[in-house]
């Protein structure tokens, strides 16, 4: 395996981190509890291996690393339109945020009252991002790597595996949810590491910044 300096020197890295936040009203929203951690692991460590780095982030407690370009978004409208002004540049696509599958039709104007009577939210899907740019093929440079992540709950490796096609990406990365001590808000997880080629990896548990170690090694490096 080649060190990861020689992987990824030179190369752009475009990276997605964090939980959106759909407006319902003006206070309100729907997210997630995506720390940003695993986003801001992969950014921190490709930037150490000599890699530019672009990070588009939505809301997270964590401090701003340095020597990354950081993009702020909220939505993932926002977030698609963030990628598309950038996509061109990058050599390498990480979409490890936690994206909102859905989002209020309306947002309400104003704070929403207090009634007695029951409310009904009509959500609609967001815009899948991955597939969108997967599409668009004359935005893209030639080589492009696309890795999504799969969080789930059941049938882990099978479900990674639809997503993998489904979005047209070079590796997915699976992780079960249902899980406390690793994942979502856990400085852990424990992951597979499924490419296109079939190949699986799994991997132990690992502190966040060890396991961005690891997927680059194993979607970067053509033996694996
Ligand atoms: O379909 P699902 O949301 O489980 O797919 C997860 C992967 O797809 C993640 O990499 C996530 O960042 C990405 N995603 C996306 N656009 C969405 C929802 C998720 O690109 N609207």
């Amino acid at each position: 395996m080649r060190p990861l300096k020689k992987l990824l020197k030179g190369k752009t890295v475009l990276i997605t981190a964090g939980p959106t936040r759909e407006p319902i009203d003006a206070v309100r929203y729907i997210s997630n509890r995506s720390s940003g951690k695993m986003g801001y692991s992969l950014a921190t460590v490709a930037r150490d291996n000599g890699a530019k780095v672009i990070l588009i982030t939505g809301p997270t407690f964590l401090p701003p690393p340095q020597g990354i370009k950081i993009i702020r978004i909220e939505t993932a409208s926002q977030m698609l339109k963030a990628i598309i002004k950038k996509i061109k540049k990058a050599d390498i696509l990480i979409m490890a945020a936690a994206v909102s599958d859905f989002t209020p039709i309306k947002k309400i104007k104003g704070k929403l009252k207090r009634t007695t009577s029951s409310l009904t939210l009509k959500l609609k899907p967001t815009p899948d991002i991955l597939k969108i740019i997967s599409r668009k093929r004359a935005l893209l440079k030639k080589g492009l790597i696309k890795v999504g992540f799969a969080a789930e709950t059941s049938s882990l490796i099978s479900r990674a595996n639809k997503k993998l096609r489904d979005k047209n990406l070079d590796a997915i990365i699976a992780n079960d949810i249902s899980r406390r001590d690793i994942g979502f808000e856990s400085g852990y997880n424990e992951v597979y590491i499924i490419k296109k080629d079939k190949t699986v990896l799994r991997t132990k548990k690992l502190k966040k910044e060890e396991l961005a170690k690891k997927i680059y090694d194993i979607i970067l490096d053509k033996k694996n």
